[in-house]
């Protein structure tokens, strides 16, 4: 007989979207998610931005019906045929289509690849793990990216933006524990000591970047993460320092870019493209080893939330308007 476990389920019949909570079994697994070799039984999921718009059914994320979405997952291998994994092992998934075109980890159960998976790192728990997720990973990716321009620590003020979401506060608290002097931007001014305790120094209002501005403006930054783009990445460009660099990741104002070239070609800014979902593995494998020694413990439980699979239901709009501070880790099990 086919074990059951829980899961949350996208459909789409008629056109009509729905999400529920449903006992799902392996047989559907091996049905759906033919092409996984490992199957992992999750313990902690999350939500992210791009779960949130999955759930919500706001933009095409979802590109398969029936669908279990959850981008993350963390949990232990049940069986494996894949060569790297066995049962037992705990391991991690960030991205690479799951829970968009493959079935995902927002259930008690995934079929997954083992190429995809990278080793839980032993410091880590999986409840850890995915209050890191996607978006901390993806901090993790954006201050490599700057680090790899040469921005040093003792260089200059580093601007966040996006500041009190997910992929921001991850970023401070990573930045600030290297040594960075970090200024967070965000629209929250209610979150300035939440801010401030992840360690940044400095808490400007993101509407001070929001609006249209000129082409150059005056030199700040050495540095930029920025989960916001649109104008706030524009601007963020144009006032950063000279061949300082700006690590774009996110969209959360919007999908345009409306700049110029001038901070490029007059003052040398680099402007570093961060992607999380196909990145490759050797540097995933950085990234979360980098994570698991270098973020404060205590400053990811301050920023985390935990709720049930089932709650996932109620708070994906809200990340989506911006009412979520810091990270939602889900307890499948709860
Ligand atoms: P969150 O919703 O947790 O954080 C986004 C933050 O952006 C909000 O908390 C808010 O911060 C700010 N924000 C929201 N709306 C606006 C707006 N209209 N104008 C300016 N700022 C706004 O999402 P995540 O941190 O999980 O993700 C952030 C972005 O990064 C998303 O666009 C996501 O899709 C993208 N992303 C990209 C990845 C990649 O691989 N490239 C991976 C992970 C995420 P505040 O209240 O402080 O102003």
């Amino acid at each position: 007989m086919s074990a059951a476990f829980r899961a949350l389920l996208l459909e789409k019949n008629n056109d009509v979207f729905s999400v529920s909570l449903r006992d799902l079994t392996d047989t559907d697994l091996s049905q759906q998610a033919a092409d996984g070799d490992v199957v992992v039984r999750i313990a902690h999921s999350t939500i992210n931005y791009k779960d949130g718009l999955a759930i919500a059914n706001k933009s095409p994320v979802v590109r398969k019906w029936p669908m279990v979405p959850g981008i993350d997952g963390a949990g232990v291998v049940e069986s494996s045929t894949h060569a790297g994994f066995k049962p037992g092992d705990a391991v991690v998934l960030n991205g690479f289509g799951v829970g968009e075109t493959h079935w995902g980890c927002l259930a008690g159960k995934a079929r997954l690849k083992g190429d995809w998976l990278v080793p839980l790192p032993a410091k880590l728990s999986t409840r850890h793990a995915m209050a890191i997720g996607t978006a901390g990973y993806t901090a993790m990716l954006c201050v490599m990216a700057l680090e790899s321009q040469g921005v040093k620590p003792d260089g200059g003020e580093v601007l966040v933006t996006g500041a009190a979401g997910g992929v921001g506060s991850v970023a401070i608290a990573l930045l600030s524990g290297l040594g960075y002097t970090v200024v967070a931007s965000t629209g929250r001014a209610e979150e300035a000591p939440y801010l401030k305790q992840l360690g940044a120094t400095d808490v400007i209002d993101r509407a001070t970047l929001s609006a249209p501005g000129k082409p150059l403006q005056k030199e700040r930054w050495a540095g930029v993460v920025d989960a916001v783009g649109s104008h706030t990445l524009a601007n963020a460009c144009a006032q950063t320092r000279y061949r300082g660099a700006v690590a774009a990741c996110g969209l959360a104002q919007g999908m345009d870019f409306p700049s110029s070239v001038a901070p490029f070609i007059l003052r040398g800014v680099r402007l570093i493209g961060v992607d999380s979902v196909m990145c490759p593995r050797s540097d995933r494998l950085i990234a979360w080893e980098r994570l698991a020694r270098e973020l404060d413990l205590a400053k990811l439980d301050a920023m985390t939330t935990e709720i049930g699979l089932q709650d996932a239901i109620a708070w994906a709009p809200k990340i989506l308007a911006g009412q979520v501070r810091g990270r939602l880790v889900v307890d499948v099990a709860a």
